[in-house]
């Protein structure tokens, strides 16, 4: 199996390359060459495989012969040791938490796997990989537990100073080893641009390898495939027609969905839920593709406005918005609606959301309005409503415990190294 480039001007390629660039040398966001059907058999007996070897067939036509068997099995069964429970709301809504693992967000699963997979190929090499990654919050702490002490790895973390919350500072600086964490005098949009500028600088290209760890990452978006394939696992036996609520940001999480779906997992419907920055619930009513400049919001992971894999779901749907629309609806919400909706499912049944996961919860209360069907819909549940304490506190007046894995991190010492400009990056990068 090879990838080749959405901007089709670089040659195609296999696994172990794709992970190692990030971006095709166009520019363009990798695309896997066939997108492989999975047997009806392999669905009448999932509930008897065990969730590794349900992810090995999942994944495995990716990765081709890229990666030993034994030694793929043992990648997954590392990235995925923690649980995925769902927890029901109502009688016909469900939340799917993924924020069971090290960091308290869905993207541990992601950045694990990948992470496995680097240190993998550069194990007994003399290779050296820089991965290069900005982050507003969440991707930071997770892409530098992931990659802690693997070797030949350095991480490179860059994130606006003052703008991410206490918990995540303390997730992204306080490791040490490996992972170094930039501190930026700007805004998480400068952080972004010095990333990109630095992937096409030619000195630092030469000097150094640099990937990218966001869900551009082939090797970060596919195994986001996994969580959908547990839960349909667990939710066979109702027999209704399952809708998925994703909260998307930079629409990597609902692109791995759609991508099961494609291998013939039997999901009915998809759902984009967005905050205020709504470029694709947009797109989906006007057909114009319009991003305006981002609003910052109380689900700030989803504060996007220019979505990198919005790309990959239209190639999957062959760029034909009709054929999209038929899978996926798009809703957006305001920061009050937010909060409204953290009360509502509060005062249900006491379930302390997220503020994610509350847009979430209430895309699929709005598709349900509109839809007739025999449906269950499942929210992604991404963060832990710890990350997002003071939003959560002030709309449901209590108090909420930070779970033993998060306390040993805030009683450790922050490191990190004010930066400028591109040219502290770079002279860092190239010290
Ligand atoms: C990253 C993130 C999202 C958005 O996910 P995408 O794959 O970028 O759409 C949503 N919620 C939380 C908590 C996140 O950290």
């Amino acid at each position: 199996m090879k990838y080749y480039s959405l901007n089709h001007n670089s040659k195609p390629t296999l696994f172990q390359d794709a992970v190692k660039r990030g971006l095709a040398p166009d520019r363009g966001l990798y695309f896997p060459e066939t997108i492989t059907k999975l047997p009806n058999t392999f669905f009448e007996e999932i509930e008897d495989m065990s969730i590794t070897e349900m992810a090995y067939k999942v994944i495995k036509p990716y990765i081709g012969n890229q990666i030993k068997k034994e030694k793929l099995l043992e990648i997954i069964e590392e990235t995925l040791d923690f649980d995925f429970p769902i927890i029901e709301i109502t009688e016909n809504i469900a939340s799917l938490e993924l924020f069971q693992g090290p960091t308290l967000a869905f993207k541990d699963v992601g950045a694990r796997f990948m992470a496995r997979c680097l240190g993998h190929f550069t194990e007994n090499t003399n290779e050296k990989i820089t991965v290069l990654v900005a982050t507003s919050g969440d991707t930071g702490g997770a892409v530098a537990n992931g990659f802690y002490d693997v070797e030949g790895i350095n991480v490179v973390i860059l994130y606006p100073k003052g703008k991410v919350s206490d918990i995540q500072e303390k997730q992204l600086t306080t490791l040490g080893k490996n992972i170094t964490a930039l501190e930026v005098d700007g805004v998480f949009d400068d952080c972004q641009d010095m990333v990109k500028t630095a992937f096409l600088d030619a000195t630092i290209n030469e000097k150094i390898q640099l990937t990218s760890a966001n869900s551009i990452n082939v090797a970060r978006w596919l195994p986001q495939m996994f969580y959908f394939f547990i839960a349909y696992r667990k939710l066979k036996h109702l027999n209704k027609d399952l809708v998925f609520s994703i909260p998307s940001g930079n629409f990597g999480n609902i692109c791995a969905g759609m991508m099961a779906q494609k291998m013939g997992l039997p999901i009915k419907h998809f759902i984009a839920s967005t905050n205020v920055n709504d470029t694709v619930p947009s797109y989906l009513e006007t057909g114009a593709y319009e991003p305006k400049p981002t609003i910052p919001t109380l689900s700030n992971a989803m504060d996007v406005s220019d979505p990198s894999n919005f790309i990959r779901i239209q190639k999957i749907f062959n760029n034909d918005i009709f054929k999209l629309k038929k899978k996926l609806s798009g809703y957006r919400y305001t920061d009050s609606e937010t909060k409204k909706a953290l009360k509502e499912i509060y005062e249900i049944n006491g379930y302390v959301a997220d503020p994610h996961g509350a847009i979430g919860y209430m895309g699929l209360k709005e598709y349900f309005e509109n839809n007739e069907g025999d449906f269950y819909g499942v929210f992604l549940e991404t963060a832990h409503p710890v990350k997002f304490m003071d939003t959560v506190k002030k709309a449901l007046k209590i108090d909420i415990e930070i779970p033993e894995r998060l306390k040993e991190t805030l009683t450790r010492d922050k490191m990190s190294i004010p930066i400028k400009d591109f040219s502290d990056l770079k002279e860092y990068l190239l010290r």
